[in-house]
């Protein structure tokens, strides 16, 4: 059986991954500085990682989301103590679209609205509700397309009270730095309007924080540097440093009831241990401090580069502009 040619593939096969490098089956090493599409968040093969995995695979991995799962509930008390986000819920999941069709789900349970804003260029995910907050057309099928969905321009907060006040709208979704779109990132007053303005027509706001959050920025959460409340908050990429995890955070204003949301794998032991690694070991090894350390001597350095336009993101979700195409820099 051949492999359903979805992805156009580099030539390089690794083998094995170490800290912040990947070698081939050459043995040619590489600096990893794009962290499997932004997922490697406390470096390969960390040592606690390792030994924390093979401990709980080896006790159990997986059973079900019907019995006490202790791990659960150790890895949303130390989420709620490094992300600083205490009176939120945790539900678990398994990828980043996942969470963002569950935040979805949720807000169109809670508000009983089915509408959905979202901006140009972002992008939220592949899955039915997720990939339709996209405004990219080759990856929106027609079973996807019939989601009410209105693409905004970043930073125009008229077009989005006169959108909301026609209350048909059950959220707001948003990345607070883009990722996939290009790092774009808009003003205080853009992020602090939606909120007030979410509040004001009873909208979810969600955060997409599959990409940004988990340390990446400096921050736990990139909306963090904003005076704003999502009322969900998804979560993935980095979580698990590899391991298929994800979730969303939810306000208490958001009422949970059996059966509401649900899933196989969601919050599994192996899936809980590797996310519980991964916040240990952003705490121990203050990551977060490294990464606005780093991030300052990238930007310094940066400065160096010719033909440089400007220096995007936060953290360590930065990149460069130029006024020509890249491949001209070579
Ligand atoms: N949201 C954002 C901001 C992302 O960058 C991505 C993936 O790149 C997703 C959601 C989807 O995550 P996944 O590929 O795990 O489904």
């Amino acid at each position: 059986m051949s492999l359903f040619n979805v992805y156009p593939l580099f030539d390089i096969t690794p083998v094995k991954a170490q800290d912040v490098y990947v070698f081939d089956e050459k043995n040619t090493k590489y600096l990893d500085l794009y962290g499997g599409h932004a997922v490697i968040s406390i470096g390969h093969s960390h040592p606690k990682y390792v030994q924390n995995i093979s401990e709980q695979v080896s006790k159990i991995g997986f059973y079900s989301n019907s019995i006490q799962n202790p791990l659960q509930k150790e890895l949303a008390s130390k989420l709620a103590e490094l992300s600083d986000c205490k009176n939120y819920e945790l539900f678990l999941c398994n990828s980043g679209a996942e969470a963002n069709e569950n935040a979805l789900k949720l807000a169109s349970f809670h508000t009983n609205k089915k509408k959905v804003i979202a901006f140009k260029n972002g992008f939220h995910g592949r899955t039915s509700a997720a990939v339709a907050a996209t405004d990219n057309l080759k990856i929106i099928a027609p079973i996807n397309a019939q989601q009410e969905v209105e693409i905004l321009a970043l930073g125009d907060l008229e077009s989005l009270e006169k959108a909301l006040s026609k209350n048909d709208v059950c959220a707001v979704i948003i990345e607070f730095i883009q990722g996939v779109g290009g790092l774009d990132e808009n003003t205080a007053d853009f992020y602090e309007g939606i909120d007030k303005l979410c509040k004001k027509y009873n909208t979810c706001f969600i955060a997409d924080e599959v990409q940004s959050g988990f340390g990446r920025t400096g921050d736990f959460f990139a909306f963090q540097k904003y005076n704003v409340t999502p009322d969900i908050i998804s979560i993935a990429k980095g979580m698990g440093n590899g391991f298929p995890v994800s979730g969303i955070l939810i306000h208490p204003t958001i009422k949970a009831s059996f059966g509401l949301l649900g899933t196989t794998f969601g919050g599994n032991h192996l899936a809980c241990a590797a996310a519980i690694t991964v916040l240990d070991v952003i705490k121990e090894e203050k990551l977060m401090e490294n990464a606005k350390e780093i991030s300052a001597y990238f930007i310094e350095k940066s400065k160096e580069i010719p033909k440089l336009k400007k220096v995007k993101g936060r953290g360590l979700m930065l990149g460069l502009e130029f006024d020509f195409p890249i491949a001209e820099i070579r």
